[in-house]
């Protein structure tokens, strides 16, 4: 590149950095298949800068998440209850919004490249000067047989692949596709948009010549949760489809790789495969919950009900941290404890050596874990991970007369100040964060759960079910959890459950994020 046309290219990279005028940038990106974490890092660092987003039905929605607050969303599928918007209509928008100086992120399923129409929309903002970049992704073709356990190609059995559009119609005069060449040129055939037209390209792959004992695989929405595959020949495919009710979205691929899949299918034998679970807790606590599903096959749904928020009033914390070095034992309940507490500390200019003196307890091991990252040799730590255990723990330590600072949530239950103050000690309760009800999604989350679409509902709090059943005030909870797995992280949380006019049909047998993955059927490894 000429130095001339380097400086253009950083200047402009800095413009639009610094978000100023001209056109913004929009990015042509590909979604992946479905599950969400199949995007490119690319695609997710354009997705962290857009000012919107234009989606359609096949990009996973929970890849908005990773968009800013902020973003604008605009969905462009189709809806059997909304005008569609026409491709012409798409890229207008893509023009008029970059014109507006935003960045643009138009995110398609797969990869843009492959039947995503991305060259007209790339064109359009060519004719306009709009720099984009295309950011490609996983395409369907590929993935989608993958996660059945069918490569595309494999060295012992064929040497080509194409990809083929199934959407033809079969009674256009002139055929762009050559059946008679394709029928037995190329060993692997993937077909999109294939699944209404399935007989028609049988019909002809048979009469160009393709053998009836043909493998063929139909993978309907492949790498969710509702992944289904039907298996036979191009004898015996229409008629299995047919008995299956499969319908699209659906890749069709014919040739011997399919076999493959009677020993290479992997997905479906995950333990959670099948199974979309919701997590209802805050956020910045989600992700462990989250990684697990996931990681045992299952596709999380964040639906964080919980903010937590600094107390809303400080004065009692405060008091508590001026005078610190007072308290004989300083107990945490939570790692959101230990955050806030810390934070405050630093908010404050509070060296943490004046809490010298006291000893330090921890409810369960990430708490403690938590406190260990800040430098601090956590002395208790009960057998069982609840309030309980936790004070008969301390029945033998905690003397008469010790003073205690419990730095905790504002809905902390009562049961652990009042054992320690049975013990003699001198209890100080500061609220150290609050806990605030987040509704956002709750239309989306009724809507999922209405379709039958998350199969388990997970509480890790007592605070998360008042605040999911407060979040859907509007509609009918126990209705809309009628044949949803309702999993609750131990005892106290399922009995608020209960109370609460819920069904429980699972309770960790340890209050752990593992014990609650464990009680849903993640067991297994
Ligand atoms: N650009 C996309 C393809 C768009 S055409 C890509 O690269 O994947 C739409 C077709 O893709 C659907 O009709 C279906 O055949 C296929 N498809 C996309 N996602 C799919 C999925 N999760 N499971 C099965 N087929 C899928």
């Amino acid at each position: 590149m000429s130095d001339v046309r380097t400086e253009q290219a950083v200047s402009a990279a800095a413009t639009a950095a610094r978000g100023s005028t001209g056109p913004g940038k929009v990015f042509l990106v590909g979604a992946g298949p479905g599950d969400a974490k199949l995007i490119t890092v690319r695609g997710m660092e354009a997705l962290e800068q857009a000012d919107v987003i234009l989606y359609d039905r096949l990009a996973n929605p929970r890849l908005l998440d990773y968009a800013r607050d902020d973003a604008e969303r605009i969905y462009v599928g189709k809806m059997p209850d909304r005008h569609t918007l026409t491709q012409e209509e798409i890229n207008v928008l893509l023009v008029e919004k970059a014109l507006e100086g935003k960045t643009v992120v138009r995110l398609k399923g797969g990869d843009p490249c492959v039947f995503g129409r991305v060259g007209e929309e790339a064109e359009a903002l060519a004719a306009h000067g709009i720099p984009f970049e295309i950011v490609p992704g996983i395409t369907a073709g590929i993935a989608v047989p993958a996660y059945a356990g069918i490569p595309v190609t494999h060295r012992d059995v064929n040497a080509t692949v194409a990809f083929v559009t199934g959407h033809e119609r079969p009674d256009k005069e002139t055929s762009s596709i050559n059946w008679a060449k394709l029928a037995t040129a190329v060993d692997t055939l993937v077909f999109y948009m294939g699944v209404g037209n399935l007989p028609f390209i049988v019909e002809q792959l048979l009469a160009h010549g393709r053998a009836p004992d043909t493998p063929v695989a139909v993978i309907r929405w492949g790498t969710l949760p509702e992944q289904e595959t039907v298996t036979g020949t191009l004898a015996t495919i229409v008629e299995r489809v047919r008995a299956a009710g499969l319908k699209p979205p659906a890749i069709t691929v014919v040739g011997d790789v399919v076999r493959l899949r009677e020993k290479l299918a992997w997905y479906e034998k995950k333990p959670l495969f099948g199974k979309r679970v919701l997590v209802t807790r805050a956020r910045a606590q989600a992700s462990d919950l989250s990684r697990l599903i996931a990681e045992l096959g299952g596709e999380p749904v964040e639906f964080p009900v919980i903010r937590l928020v600094p107390p809303r009033n400080p004065a009692p914390l405060d008091a508590a941290l001026d005078r610190l070095g007072d308290f004989d034992w300083v107990i945490f309940t939570s790692t959101n404890g230990v955050a806030f507490f810390f934070r405050r500390l630093r908010e404050r200019g509070i060296d943490i050596r004046t809490m010298a003196r006291a000893r330090v307890a921890a409810v369960g091991p990430k708490t403690a874990e938590a406190l260990e990252e800040k430098g601090m040799r956590v002395e208790l730590l009960p057998q069982r991970f609840d309030g309980d255990a936790l004070a008969e723990a301390l029945a033998g330590k905690v003397k008469a007369g010790d003073r205690v600072l419990l730095p905790r949530a504002d809905i902390a239950r009562k049961a652990l100040p009042e054992a320690l103050r049975a013990l003699g000690a001198e209890v100080t309760e500061a609220d150290t964060y609050d806990n605030v009800i987040d509704a956002r999604g709750a239309d989306e989350v009724a809507a999922l759960l209405r379709e039958g679409r998350i199969h388990v509902v997970t509480f890790t709090s007592s605070s998360t079910v008042r605040n999911f059943v407060e979040a859907l005030k509007d509609h009918d909870v126990p209705a809309l959890l009628d044949g949803v797995t309702v999993a609750c992280i131990g005892p106290v949380t399922a009995k608020t459950a209960e109370a609460l006019g819920l069904r429980v049909d699972a309770v960790a047998e340890e209050a752990t994020i593992e014990g609650l993955v464990r009680a849903i059927g993640g067991g297994a490894r």
